[in-house]
């Protein structure tokens, strides 16, 4: 078990003898605790401007007055939201107190009263949040999906994630996800000279429509450049792309130069996807206005919460925008199952679900999310359709601790 909680806990507990004002009947919250954890990978993952070689998150651990647990996770994410495990472990201190006492399913209350108490930190604020409907859920025997209306989907295909900058390496990687049952699949490219990246999509791109064409399948299959290319190479790399019939090609450029997303809107052949670019509706509308982008990459950790991300969705289909669903490389089976069961109920979802649980070497859970031949299966458990290993988290910080 190599589970690392690099910091000791904090508890926010709502004393008994508090009065709160509140009814008696409603499950409230009693005690919020912030855990941070440094989980292994199984390898590396590269990205433009980023390498991502452990996983270093922030839990949230929600206990209501009757006994009820929900788990939240948020990741660090520097280059995407500024948020650090130590700084948003700083900022449960913040978000927590304020919500001590009230009752665990008023979201909105919840959300406006963190909003209150400290400007952005959406990571934490979705930890919390995250943490919070696995509560509500878990209290009514319901899956958490429930709290946001009717199952549409049951089994969904998962991106996988091709992040080799060598040609025959992403041949072969590619090769092996259709093998195991993939049938969606992205590209990490500004990680070279843009006609190399091209070169590379293009034939990663063929290769998998080929296969899909012979089996009479759906493929979808995106890049994605994490920001890291220049206006002038963003170009050249879509020139250079030719034909290729590549689905969508995510965050070209700087996440706020809106004036070159869309310059290379406007020049691709391809949709244009916008991911470290959108952190509010009001992103995904300005994007929409200034036709940057064709749809959206969406994470709980820069909206701030499983609420704003649906919301989120719900604004793209009035919009015809295309939507991603996407947890932070690193990000555990808690995170993961939440973007899982958000999935089964948004409007649409048409450039897929990407899962990062399985990049894990460890997870927190004793029976990590499961992803068979590429797809991911919505369970009707109650809460998130997981169950954290508490036991195994408290060891390893008395380990920690002694050590
Ligand atoms: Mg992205």
């Amino acid at each position: 078990m190599q589970i690392h909680l690099v910091r000791s806990r904090i508890l926010f507990h709502h004393g008994a003898d508090t009065a709160c004002g509140y009814s008696e009947n409603e499950v409230k919250i009693k005690a919020i605790e912030p855990i941070a954890v440094s989980l292994p990978m199984h390898k590396p993952v590269t990205m433009a401007g980023e390498t991502v070689a452990r996983a270093d998150n922030m839990l949230i651990r929600i206990a209501s007055d009757d006994g009820v647990v929900g788990w939240g996770e948020a990741a660090a994410a520097p280059t995407m939201t500024g948020e650090t495990v130590p700084g948003m472990i700083a900022a449960a201190g913040y978000l927590a107190p304020p919500l001590l006492g009230r009752p665990a399913d008023d979201f909105a209350a919840a959300a406006a009263a963190m909003d209150a108490a400290m400007y952005g930190n959406t990571g934490a604020k979705a930890a919390i949040e995250m943490a919070l409907h696995d509560l509500v859920a878990r209290a009514a025997g319901r899956p958490l999906y429930a709290l946001f209306g009717a199952k549409r989907r049951s089994r969904i295909p998962v991106l996988a994630v091709l992040g080799s900058s060598d040609e025959a390496a992403g041949l072969a990687e590619a090769h092996e996800r259709w093998a195991a049952g993939y049938r969606a699949f992205k590209i990490k490219v500004g990680l070279s000279a843009p006609e190399a990246d091209a070169a590379r999509t293009r034939a990663v791109c063929a290769l998998l429509k080929r296969s899909a064409a012979a089996g009479g399948e759906a493929c979808l299959v995106s890049a994605d450049a994490n920001q890291g290319f220049g206006i002038d190479a963003a170009l050249r790399y879509v020139a250079a792309l030719g034909d290729c019939p590549l689905d969508f090609f995510e965050q070209p450029v700087r996440a706020h130069d809106l004036d070159g997303m869309a310059r290379v809107a406007a020049a691709a052949r391809v949709p244009i996807g916008a991911d470290e670019g959108i952190h509010s509706l009001a992103d995904i509308e300005r994007h929409h206005a200034r036709r940057a982008a064709a749809g959206v990459s969406l994470k709980a950790i820069k909206l701030g919460g499983l609420r704003a991300v649906h919301a989120a969705c719900r604004l793209c289909d009035r919009l015809g925008m295309k939507v991603n669903l996407s947890c932070k490389t690193g990000e555990s089976s808690i995170a993961s199952a939440a973007a899982l069961q958000l999935a089964a109920t948004v409007p649409a979802l048409a450039w897929g679900l990407t899962l990062t649980s399985h990049g894990l070497a460890e997870d927190v859970t004793a029976a990590p999310l499961r992803i068979e031949a590429g797809h991911a299966v919505v369970p009707d458990r109650p809460g998130l359709g997981i169950e954290v290993d508490e036991r195994r988290v408290r060891q390893e910080v008395s380990a920690r601790r002694v050590a």
